[in-house]
């Protein structure tokens, strides 16, 4: 099915082909039609699977027809886990609106607040946020909600782990009651469930995520490999296997300063990348990976949360992310929409637990290759699939 038959208009279609997109991925296909409806919609989809398009383009769509900019009041409020996936999704609403008139912008913490309180001042159609830079820009009475038309609550599951549920029923509490609600979410777990009862009615649901996990235009394996040798382990595999760009994830900050010194000892230049770099440091970061300037990005799991580089090649998950859905988040972070990708998992014995839980969501073994020369004292053992846990195994 092409663009052209999903009622969208012709500035939108026009931008869509600018952006090279040749027909609308299977969410942007189920969930675009029930959005132009103005239907309530939930909707299990990764990031990776052309979901922002799912929920833009609707409500760009919905927005063109009507009119009025007004001081202060926004007409779709797109609300966000991460200052990063702000800024991507802003980006994202720039590019498709290009030739319409209409409006948006991100707000998120850390930053000055009178930039951000000008923009709603001048008129904002699309406002893109997380949630405690919103409420607090509410409190100020910088931002109404009264002319909202459409609430998406996007990576879902994501703001609730990051404990943001009080500040999201905040906001739903403030908005007109005949809202239009979309909620999407890598995976519909029972908290989000619960959400989605508590605050939306009627809604439509749609999932593509679970066979997502394990998309096949990804090649996932894993290196059994003894944790103190991991780093000579990366720099090794960074010599022989010549990756254009790998995004690899590590689990503290300080580890990932540690590995970016232990990389550069070995004459590889490697970046840290998480929340305890200031913000103009980490948007340089992330330009300059996004444009190929930096080849090797070491990211911790939340500082990377929302990082969209079309066509990753490779993803390195240095250290066994927890729990198994974070690994799922994880590789959708290279395949995007079609693209081939490659996961490559390093795994020590004390990870084994971990990895049959990762195993047992995915519900198939990832396959083990070992690496000359590191072949681990401490053996992993077999993976077990359907993996419970000791302390939830029935009695
Ligand atoms: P998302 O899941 O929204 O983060 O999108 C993942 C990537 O897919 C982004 O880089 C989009 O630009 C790209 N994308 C979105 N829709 C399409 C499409 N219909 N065809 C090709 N690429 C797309």
């Amino acid at each position: 099915m092409p663009f052209s038959n999903l009622g969208l208009s012709k500035p939108l279609i026009d931008a869509i082909a600018a952006a090279g997109y040749d027909k609308p991925t299977p969410i942007q296909q189920q969930a675009i039609p029930i959005a132009l409806k103005g239907d309530n919609l939930i909707a299990a989809a990764q990031t990776g699977t052309g979901k922002t398009a799912g929920f833009v383009l609707p409500i760009l769509e919905r927005l063109l027809t009507a009119t009025t900019l007004k001081k202060k009041r926004v007409r779709a409020l797109i609300v966000v886990p991460t200052r990063e996936l702000a800024i991507q999704v802003d980006e994202k609403i720039k590019q498709y609106a290009q030739f319409t008139e209409l409006k948006s912008t991100a707000l998120y913490g850390g930053v000055d607040y009178a930039p951000q309180k000008q923009a709603l001042i001048e008129g904002v159609d699309v406002l893109v946020s997380t949630p405690g830079r919103l409420i607090d820009l509410y409190g100020q009475k910088a931002v109404y909600f009264e002319e909202v038309e459409t609430l998406v609550l996007d990576e879902a599951d994501r703001m609730l782990d990051m404990g943001f549920i009080e500040d999201i029923n905040k906001i739903i509490a403030r908005l007109p009651d005949d809202v239009q609600n979309l909620l999407f979410s890598a995976t519909l777990s029972n908290p989000v469930r619960e959400l989605a009862r508590s605050a939306i009615d009627d809604a439509q649901e749609i999932s593509i995520a679970k066979h997502s996990a394990s998309k096949s235009n990804i090649e996932q394996w894993l290196v059994t490999v003894d944790k103190d040798k991991k780093s000579a382990l990366l720099a090794h595999m960074i010599n022989e296997y010549k990756w254009e760009q790998a995004l690899i994830f590590i689990e503290t900050k300080h580890g990932a300063a540690k590995l970016a010194a232990q990389l550069e000892k070995r004459g590889i230049y490697a970046e840290a990348f998480h929340s305890g770099r200031n913000q103009k440091v980490r948007a340089q970061l992330l330009e300059d990976f996004k444009r190929g300037k930096l080849q090797y990005m070491i990211a911790t799991g939340v500082g990377a949360r929302g990082i969209d580089i079309h066509e990753l090649p490779t993803v390195i998950n240095y250290d066994l992310p927890y729990p198994a859905d974070e690994y799922v988040h994880r590789i959708g972070r290279t395949g995007r929409a079609d693209a081939k990708g490659e996961a490559i998992s390093f795994v020590s014995k004390d990870n084994f637990k971990n990895l049959c839980m990762i195993e047992s969501r995915l519900g198939h073994l990832i396959e083990r290759r070992e690496i000359e020369g590191f072949t681990p004292r401490k053996e992993v053992p077999i993976s077990v699939l359907n993996y419970v846990p000791k302390h939830r195994r029935p009695e």
